[in-house]
């Protein structure tokens, strides 16, 4: 293991800290060092996390070290694998910040269909090993997702709408507790916290490996839409109004792009504004030709349908390829009228270009059938998951992103469910928004047992139930 020590006089929790990291396959990186900027960065780079210390563990044994250590010297600890969701975490000056990045091993077992994951795995990780024997996972929309915040949030893929949220397709975890105990968790071994982690994000521990069920999947037939976004409207109403006749095997996307003028982008989207619809369709050619006929009849001006490698899905959603500054949020929506559908555009219009992408998922099938060997959160009860998402490069655009962000969800709030899909949840958001009050009252008591003190800290926190 690597320490360097600032020059700065470290504080006397820190101090212990470093003195019980001596053994670590990884290291430990403090304020001071040359590191410290390169390793504290989020992939959401406009947060600025400024933790107590930052581990950059090399094995679960160095995780059960730090907790350890952490928790003798009075520091909380918050894993993170990439950062994608480091907006609500906060102020970190008390907290150990646990990087799993360096722990990105994926081990798929072709027969039983699994994989295990470690905890610092992307989503590009596990699509290329499935990939390889033909199999597939419940992948973000991104490559660069990691895998154990996206899992323990929830989890809507391209596969969504027939195999159901990602959480879902959890087999079993390798945990390490609150109180220092690497432990595996399924659903017969400590069930109640395999049950907390499965949806209720990352109050509960540290995960340091995922096992996930895989599916006999190879290619789908995928691509997008791309209309002026002038159309936005009458294109938007006509895919609300083509989604009832679609099978759960098609999961879609209806959005409005605008790219700033930007050399990396491709010639046909910098600078350049559209309302698409994305789709992957588990369907042949001929199906989804059949399927899709209603759409093409509105006379897109580029169709990137075709037949598409699982293993490709992640670049469908054109998410960034690596860190930005930006700020996103979303909410849940019912089932959609052509009201909603006017608000949305109309909403996006007013918002011009300070939101970079806004979007509507469209849930149902699997995501809104309850699973009852599932987790905290098995289902999703909406329709629709909306995401707005700016750039913030600077603290005016910030301003104009975050603004046209509220403006968004207070035009959209006449068809809100009141609730929030974790994963979409960039700023605080209430336990009860996030997951119902039942569930989050079961919630804060699985918490209360395997973290009464409140240890292990997540960027959507559940507080141990305090017996009130
Ligand atoms: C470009 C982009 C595309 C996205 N696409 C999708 C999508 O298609 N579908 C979808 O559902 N979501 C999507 N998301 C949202 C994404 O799922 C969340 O941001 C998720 O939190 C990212 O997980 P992460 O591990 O990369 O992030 P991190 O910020 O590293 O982690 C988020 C939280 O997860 C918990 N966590 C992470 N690792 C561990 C661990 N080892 N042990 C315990 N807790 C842990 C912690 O509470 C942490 O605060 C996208 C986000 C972005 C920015």
């Amino acid at each position: 293991m690597t320490t360097t020590l600032p020059t700065t006089v470290v504080p006397r929790a820190t101090e212990w800290l470093v003195s019980l990291a001596a053994d670590l396959d990884g290291s430990l990186v403090l304020p001071g060092d040359p590191r410290w900027d390169a390793v504290r960065a989020a992939w959401q780079v406009a947060v600025d996390q400024q933790p107590a210390a930052v581990a950059l563990v090399g094995s679960a044994r160095d995780v059960v070290t730090v907790v350890r250590a952490a928790r003798a010297a009075g520091l909380r600890v918050a894993a993170q694998s990439t950062g994608h969701n480091a907006g609500p975490l906060g102020d970190l000056s008390d907290t150990v910040l646990v990087r799993t990045g360096l722990l990105r091993d994926v081990t798929v077992d072709p027969v039983a269909r699994t994989a295990r994951v470690e905890a610092g795995a992307e989503w590009g990780d596990v699509t290329v090993a499935a990939g390889r024997h033909g199999l597939a996972a419940l992948a973000g929309s991104s490559r660069d997702v990691g895998v154990a915040g996206y899992t323990l949030g929830g989890g809507l893929s391209w596969l969504a709408r027939s195999h159901g949220l990602a959480a879902n397709s959890v087999v079993a975890l390798e945990v390490v507790t609150a109180g220092g105990r690497l432990i595996r968790v399924d659903a017969t071994h400590d069930p109640d916290l395999f049950w907390a982690l499965r949806g209720g994000g990352g109050s509960f521990g540290v995960v340091t490996a995922l096992e996930l069920r895989l599916f006999p999947i190879r290619e789908v037939h995928a691509g997008i839409l791309f209309f002026p976004v002038e159309r936005a409207a009458e294109v938007l109403q006509a895919w609300r109004e083509w989604l009832p006749g679609v099978p759960e095997t098609v999961t879609s996307v209806g959005r409005i792009l605008r790219f700033p003028p930007l050399p990396d982008l491709p010639p046909h989207l910098s600078g350049r504004s559209y309302v698409v619809v994305e789709a992957a369709c588990q369907l042949d050619a001929e199906e989804a030709d059949a399927l899709l006929a209603p759409l093409r009849a509105l006379g897109p001006s580029l169709d990137t349908f075709g037949p598409t490698p699982v293993t490709e899905l992640g670049l469908l959603h054109m998410d960034p390829d690596g860190p930005v500054p930006a700020h996103g949020d979303g909410m849940l929506l019912d089932d959609l009228d052509e009201g909603a559908i006017a608000a949305f555009t109309g909403a996006s219009a007013a918002a011009g270009p300070a939101l970079l992408s806004l979007e509507l998922r469209h849930l149902g099938g699997a995501v809104r059938r309850v699973d009852l060997a599932g987790g905290a959160v098995s289902a999703i009860d909406a329709g629709f998951a909306l995401f707005a998402v700016g750039i913030t490069p600077t603290p005016e655009a910030s301003a104009a992103v975050r603004g046209a962000v509220r403006s968004v969800r207070s035009a959209m709030a006449p068809w809100s469910t009141g609730g929030c899909y974790l994963n979409f949840a960039e700023v605080a958001r209430s336990g009860d928004e996030l997951f119902g009050a039942a569930t989050h009252d079961r919630l804060r008591a699985v918490k209360a047992a395997y973290d009464p003190a409140d240890v292990i800290r997540s960027n959507h926190p559940v507080r141990p139930a305090r017996g009130e």
